[in-house]
């Protein structure tokens, strides 16, 4: 094909929208979320989910009564395991157009498009930086250099194209994680509403009955309880509960975004 030359300087491909074409595309494909180099919004969102899972786990958790605790950990603890199961396997996925999958090495540099010989990368469904014959609903992502069956957006979040073969697991991921963090949300609430009502509902684990004052707190129990004071528990809480809020906001606008475009 004319328009697929290996220019020393590449010009991008096809992509989701303007922006996307002035990005430089790699020169070799990229093969799934794990492919180098990670985004920063990926690396930014595993962070998030480290220090939530921590705080809450080890931190707030524990400062239920038992049977709270229990089903605490039971039903949060469900939804940010399901959560990360759906959410490694949307990364995992290789979205790419069968044909690409099947006859396209991830090793080899693709070709450079030159816009000046031909308008589209695909035309007549047939992708001139592929090389192979591509539906009617594939588009070939700048980001990830490769056409992508049933393309729906490149997120950087997964670093990932999200196509036909991941898109139930990237909206499952995006429904478990709101679950997770409405979780986190009720958990928070139920101890700070607690804290002010009645603190010694908070103080009922097995290790309060050595702490004399009552405005010193436990960490990290019921194994390695560490002592502090009651403002570094409420700054760790407001921490958690801004960062649950801005995750609430922002996966709440995604999902709510999604099953509107899928009705
Ligand atoms: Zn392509
Ligand atoms: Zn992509």
């Amino acid at each position: 094909m004319g328009c697929c030359v290996r220019a020393p300087s590449p010009v991008s491909p096809e992509g989701a929208d303007k922006k996307v074409r002035r990005t430089v595309p790699p020169r070799v494909p990229r093969a799934n979320g794990w492919s180098l180099p990670l985004h920063p919004f990926q690396v930014m969102s595993w962070v998030m989910f480290l220090v939530l899972a921590f705080t809450i786990f080890f931190i707030f958790i524990p400062l239920l009564p038992h049977v709270w605790k229990l089903t605490a950990y039971g039903v949060t603890g469900g939804c940010f395991f399901l959560y990360l199961i759906v959410h490694l396997v949307a990364v995992s996925v290789d979205p790419a157009e069968a044909s690409v999958r099947h006859r396209k090495s991830y090793r080899q540099e693709a070709p450079s498009f030159d816009r000046s010989k031909q308008p589209h990368v695909i035309q007549n469904r047939f992708c001139c930086l592929c090389r192979v014959a591509v539906g009617p609903k594939t588009k070939h992502c700048s980001a990830c250099n490769k056409c992508v069956a049933g393309f729906d957006h490149h997120c950087k979040w997964l670093n990932n194209c999200v196509g036909s073969r991941n898109y139930w697991f990237f909206l499952s991921s995006v429904a478990l994680a709101l679950a997770g963090l409405l979780c986190v949300a009720a958990i928070l609430t139920c101890v700070f509403v607690q804290y002010v009502i009645s603190p010694m509902w908070l103080r009922s684990d097995p290790s309060f009955r050595v702490v004399t004052n009552v405005k010193t707190w436990l960490l990290f129990l019921p194994f390695a309880p560490m002592k502090t004071k009651a403002s570094v528990l409420l700054g760790i809480g407001v921490f958690v509960a801004l960062l649950t809020l801005s995750g609430l906001v922002v996966l709440g606008h995604l999902l709510i975004f999604h099953l509107y475009l899928s009705t």
